[in-house]
């Protein structure tokens, strides 16, 4: 069974609906104890100002969103790119979030070189850590289905994820997102892999069949074809003691609707289908 105390709360679900100072408010009012702020939303509120009110409601920040967006075809742009991610970093230590997700970034306009867009990831990924290792905030490289290789992340799989770690050594983990990793044959065997000093974050929601928009229409846990529960006992299995963290891009459905129902259904699905 699910544990109905572990809810986290992404931003992103009421992205459409609610500031960052209402999701924070939301959550203390229906009971969820982790919230996962976006930085566009964190911006706008104030970094101090919300790590307070964060603080004020006794949540815990179960992942800031997001660092990464390593590749680019110039020098300049990658060193643009690092130097937010360390400012992305300070602002995960600012909140006490439990990790900063990697959306690692997609292939540089104009390129056709996956090969030279990951090894740009790799780099700056091991240049990141040279600074987060030394403030202690894990970085989870979050894999993204392979649908969006080309423009958001060309790491798709919990095996390359996995490989990275490997390579690039402690404060690299992954977050586990079942909406971009339910496919792979590979996944029981990868999270086994990974461990419990890797797995740095459970992302749910669902897979819609049809999927109508391939960034925009997630699924509620529940509604979609995903073995939820399955993946999160793997997970357990190795010792996650982690929030399942609800991240729902829904432009469609979700981000229409009145968001405390949002949050009733959010809860009621997590004790039923996660
Ligand atoms: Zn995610």
């Amino acid at each position: 069974m699910a544990d109905v105390s572990k809810i986290s709360l992404n931003t992103a679900t009421v992205k459409a609906q609610w500031s960052l100072r209402e999701c924070i408010e939301g959550c203390a009012r229906h009971g969820i104890r982790g919230i996962a702020p976006w930085r566009d939303v964190l911006h706008a509120m104030g970094i101090d100002e919300a790590a307070r009110a964060i603080k004020d409601n006794g949540l815990r920040v179960t992942g800031l969103c997001r660092g990464g967006m390593f590749p680019a075809t110039t020098a300049a742009v990658r060193k643009k790119a690092l130097d937010d991610n360390y400012r992305a970093v300070d602002e995960a230590l600012a909140l006490g979030a439990e990790c900063l997700i990697l959306v690692v970034g997609g292939m540089p306009e104009g390129s056709k070189d996956i090969a030279g867009a990951r090894s740009q990831v790799r780099d700056g990924i091991g240049q990141l850590l040279d600074y987060s290792r030394k403030h202690a905030m894990p970085l989870a490289i979050e894999p993204l289905h392979p649908m969006y290789a080309a423009d958001r992340a060309c790491v798709n799989t919990m095996s390359h994820a996995n490989d990275l770690c490997d390579e690039l050594g402690p404060g690299l983990g992954i977050a586990v997102d079942v909406y971009h990793v339910w496919w792979d044959p590979a996944l029981e065997r990868e999270i086994r892999r990974a461990g419990r000093d890797r797995l740095l974050a459970f992302h749910v929601c669902d897979w819609l069949v049809p999927t109508r928009d391939l960034l925009l229409d997630r699924g509620m846990m529940g509604d979609g074809i995903i073995d939820i529960p399955l993946i999160r006992t793997w997970m357990e299995r190795e010792g996650y003691q982690g929030c399942y963290e609800v991240e729902i891009f829904s432009s469609e459905d979700w981000w229409k609707r009145d968001p405390d129902e949002v949050l009733n259904i959010v809860n009621a699905r997590v004790a039923s289908a996660v």
